[in-house]
């Protein structure tokens, strides 16, 4: 049976690379993108019923808080400053308003949010991570199916902070945010870059890939065509420098080279330098309104 591409059917595809899952099954699947719509996917592309079994380790959520020793205590300073860098690149010029975070894990960054006066709501299909987020925001965070219960044009921001490669039907999931956003709204989508430069020098070991709890791989140019399929007006993109560093690290540890920390602290400098000039971060924030001319 030929592949074709999950996001649009097209039968005109191109192998790209071959993966393994180096977090957790060891299964092998292969990189394909898609000539029409430019996104690359997954290849074996799980079943919806699936997916569960991959996310099946305490290791994917983020129970790293109490952890001792220097990379825990790197990875905790770097999620501080990281929340607080991610929240002033998508709330520049905004007031605090009604937010949604989709895909909210453990609630730091609503956490944060909330403290600086944004009315917060998350989505989380993690029963775990929902259970903690839903202590710490004192308030319930609510499950995927849930989502259908907001109002029409209720929140002025919504955030996806590296959920949208793992949305198994995305083309049903955003028309569905786009309306319970304002029409003045915002929406953000992070997602690691394919064109990155760690990505190009790490090839299959690089973390980003994170087969097969990522469906779908974008670069700008695929998330700018989805964008416009969705009528959504790219207003800003910022990179996520922090990502080259964390991203490096768990790319070393897939290969098993010595002097992980190093190298990837060389990595990441490289990667943040060589990006400087073609925009193409480890990650890229995507900040998106409504056009309203259409
Ligand atoms: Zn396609």
């Amino acid at each position: 049976m030929s592949i074709i591409c999950p996001n649009c059917n097209s039968s005109d595809i191109k192998f790209e690379l071959a993966l393994t899952d180096y977090f957790l099954s060891q299964e092998e699947f292969s990189l394909y993108t898609c000539n029409d719509c430019k996104i690359s996917f997954t290849h074996p592309f799980p079943a919806e019923t699936e997916l569960g079994k991959y996310y099946a380790s305490e290791k994917y959520l983020s129970h790293d808080d109490g952890k001792k020793g220097l990379i825990p205590f790197l990875y905790r300073q770097i999620k501080n400053i990281n929340i607080s860098t991610k929240y002033s690149q998508v709330t520049k010029a905004l007031k605090p308003g009604k937010l949604l975070d989709y895909g909210c894990g453990i609630g730091d960054f609503l956490n944060y949010a909330k403290q600086n006066g944004w009315m917060v709501e998350g989505v989380e299909p993690n029963s775990s991570a929902r259970e903690m987020a839903s202590q710490k925001l004192d308030t319930q965070v609510l499950d995927v199916n849930q989502l259908r219960n907001f109002p029409d044009a209720h929140f002025d921001l919504i955030t996806l902070f590296h959920v949208l490669e793992h949305v198994y039907s995305f083309n049903k999931l955003l028309p569905e945010l786009l309306r319970i956003l304002k029409p003045d709204g915002r929406l953000v989508i992070a997602l690691p870059n394919k064109d990155s430069f760690d990505a190009r020098y790490y090839k299959q070991f690089w973390a980003g890939w994170d087969v097969p709890r990522h469906l779908w791989h974008f670069n700008p140019e695929s998330i700018s065509l989805l964008g416009q399929n969705f009528q959504l007006q790219k207003l800003s993109q910022y990179p996520m420098w922090w990502d080259a560093f964390y991203v490096s690290l768990l790319s070393e540890q897939y290969k098993k080279r010595s002097l992980a920390l190093l190298r990837a602290f060389v990595m990441g400098l490289l990667s943040n330098f060589k990006a400087l000039f073609n925009s193409q971060y480890s990650s890229l924030v995507y900040v998106f309104k409504k056009n309203l001319n259409n």
